[in-house]
C-alpha cells in the first residue's frame, strides 16, 4: 500500500505537493482537503479577473487529480469538521498548505473606518471569494492603495478598468457594476519607499501603462530623488539589474505624461508614508508624510499633507492563520518550521512555510523539498488513510464536495458565462452547494 497523505488547502503550493509526491512516488495516496467547496485557492480568489491566462495553471492541476486518482475534499474545514489530531493520526504524512489568508495591518489611527479595506478582502469581494461577497465596500471618486507591490497594483488597474477591458474576465456581474458606478477618476498608490524599491513585477508596470481610460502618472522629481541603481554586480536584489531597469525606464514614461485629458488617473506617489485615514464617520482622506530612504528604510521628513480618498485599500502583505496546536512565528506571519517540516509527520508548504512571497509558480520547490521529505521520513504506511477519513466525515455529517462535484460547478459556472467571459462564478456556497445538490437529486431519481 502506498503511503498516505493529506494536504490541507487546495491552492498552488497543495497542489504542487501532490505533483511532486506523485512523481516520485506513484503509489502515494494523496488527499486535499480544503474548506471551500472550490479548488486552486489564490489563482481563483487571488489572480485578477483580468488575468486569465495566470489561471490556465488549473488545467496543470486538473489533471493531477484527474490521472492520478488524488481525492478532493471540499467543503471541509479543519478544526471543525476534522481536527489536525484527527488527520496526523490517519495519515501517514499531512502538509499544510494553508497560505496567508489575513492581511498585514497598517496599524496606523483611523485604519477601523468604514471605506478602509485590506486587500485580502477587496481583493476577494471582486474576485467572487464567499467570505467577501458581501463586503459591499464602499467606493468613491478618489481611492487611495497603500503598498507598491504587485497586489496594490492589481487594485489600481482594476479599479480603472472600463467595462469592455473587463468583459473578458470573470469579475462577478455585482463587482463590475459597483466599480462603474462608482467612476473612480483618481487612484494614489501610495509607496514609502522609492520607484527602485518598489516590488512591482515589470510585466504588470507596463500593462498598468496601457490602460484604455488611465492614464498612469509619476512626479518628475520624486524620480531625480533616486538615479542611482540599488541593484549592483555583487547584489543585484530581487529582480536584479535588468528588471530594475525596465521598471525606471517605465517609470520615466510615466513621468513624461499628463493626466490633463485622462477620464482617470494611476498616481504613483513614492517617499510617502500614510500616517492616519482621517474622517468622520467614513474615511475621508489619509494623512502621509513624505519620507527619503536611509539605507534601505523610509524615514520621514516631517512635511506632512492628506490626500482626499473615498476608499482606502492596504495592500502592505499577509499573514498566515495561525492553527491551534502548531508553533506559530508572529513577526514573520508563518508557521514555525525547518525547511518545510514543523513537527514529526507534519510539514508546510507555500505561503503558510515561507511567509507571502513569490508567484504562482515559486510553490513549486517547496513541493518538490515537502515531497523528498516525506519520502525520507515516512518508510511505509502505517495509517488508515482515506477509508477512515471519510469515515469520520461521514459520521460527523460533512457534506464533502468531490473534484466530480466541483467539476459540475465548474461546468455551471461556464455554461452561465456571457460573451467572450470564461465564466460566471457562483459566489456563494449555498449556491454551490445546489449545483451539486441538484445533481446528486437528479442521478437518484434516475436522470442524468
Ligand atoms: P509585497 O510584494 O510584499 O508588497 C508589499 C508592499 O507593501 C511593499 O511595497 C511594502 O513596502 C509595502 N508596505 C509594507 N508595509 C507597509 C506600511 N506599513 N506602510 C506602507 N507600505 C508598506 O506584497 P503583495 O503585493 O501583497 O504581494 C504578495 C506576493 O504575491 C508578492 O510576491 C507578489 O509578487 C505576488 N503577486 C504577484 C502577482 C503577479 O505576478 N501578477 C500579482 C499579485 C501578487 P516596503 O518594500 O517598503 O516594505
Amino acid at each position: 500500500m502506498g503511503i498516505s497523505v493529506a494536504i490541507v488547502g487546495a491552492g498552488p503550493a497543495g497542489f504542487y505537493c501532490a505533483e511532486a509526491l506523485l512523481e516520485r512516488c506513484g503509489s502515494a495516496c494523496i488527499d486535499i482537503i480544503e474548506r471551500l467547496p472550490t479548488p486552486y485557492g489564490l489563482v481563483r480568489a487571488g489572480v485578477a479577473p483580468d488575468h486569465q491566462s495566470t489561471k490556465q495553471v488549473t488545467r496543470k492541476f486538473e489533471q493531477t487529480v484527474l490521472e492520478n486518482l488524488v481525492h478532493f475534499y471540499g467543503n471541509v474545514e479543519v478544526g471543525r469538521d476534522v481536527t489536525l489530531d484527527e488527520l496526523l493520526r490517519l495519515y501517514d504524512a499531512v502538509v499544510l498548505a494553508t497560505g496567508s489568508p489575513h492581511d498585514r495591518l497598517l496599524a496606523i489611527p483611523g485604519e477601523q473606518l468604514p471605506g478602509v479595506y485590506g486587500s485580502s478582502a477587496f481583493v476577494g469581494w471582486y474576485n467572487g471569494h464567499p467570505d467577501f461577497r458581501n463586503l459591499k465596500p464602499r467606493l468613491g471618486r478618489n481611492a487611495v492603495v497603500v503598498g507598491n507591490g504587485n497586489v496594490a497594483l492589481d487594485v489600481a488597474r482594476i479599479l480603472v478598468r472600463s467595462r469592455a477591458e473587463m468583459i473578458a474576465s470573470d469579475i462577478p456581474d455585482y463587482a463590475l457594476a459597483a466599480i462603474e458606478a462608482a467612476d473612480v477618476t483618481d487612484v494614489w498608490l501610495l509607496g514609502r519607499r522609492g520607484p527602485r524599491d518598489t516590488k512591482f513585477a515589470p510585466a504588470e508596470l507596463r500593462e498598468a501603462g496601457g490602460l484604455a481610460e488611465a492614464v498612469a502618472l509619476v512626479d518628475p522629481a520624486d524620480l531625480a530623488q533616486q538615479p542611482e541603481s540599488a541593484a549592483t554586480a555583487t547584489d543585484p536584489g530581487p529582480r536584479g539589474r535588468r528588471g530594475e531597469d525596465k521598471l525606471m525606464a517605465l517609470f520615466r514614461e510615466f513621468a513624461r505624461r499628463s493626466g490633463a485629458d485622462a477620464r482617470r488617473r494611476l498616481h504613483f506617489r513614492f517617499f510617502t508614508a500614510p500616517l492616519a485615514i482621517v474622517g468622520s464617520g467614513r474615511v475621508e482622506g489619509v494623512r502621509v508624510e513624505r519620507t527619503r530612504v536611509e539605507g534601505d528604510r523610509a524615514v520621514g521628513t516631517g512635511h506632512e499633507e492628506t490626500i482626499a480618498a473615498d476608499l482606502v485599500v492596504s495592500a502592505v502583505g499577509y499573514r498566515a492563520s495561525p492553527i491551534p496546536g502548531v508553533p506559530f512565528d508572529v513577526d514573520r506571519g508563518r508557521i514555525t518550521n525547518d525547511g518545510g517540516r514543523i513537527a514529526p509527520g507534519l510539514y508546510a508548504v507555500g505561503w503558510a512555510k515561507r511567509g507571502p512571497t513569490g508567484v504562482i509558480g515559486s510553490n513549486k520547490p517547496d513541493g518538490v523539498e515537502c515531497a523528498s521529505q516525506i519520502l525520507a521520513d515516512v518508510e511505509a504506511s502505517t495509517k488508515a488513510g482515506r477509508p477512515a477519513l471519510e469515515r469520520t466525515l461521514h459520521q460527523c455529517n460533512v457534506r464533502f464536495v468531490t473534484f466530480a462535484d466541483w467539476r459540475r460547478i465548474d461546468e455551471a459556472e461556464v455554461a452561465s458565462a456571457e460573451g467572450p467571459a470564461p465564466r460566471r462564478k457562483l459566489t456563494s456556497l449555498a449556491e454551490m452547494l445546489a449545483v451539486v445538490g441538484e445533481v446528486e437529486a437528479r442521478r437518484m431519481s434516475g436522470h442524468r
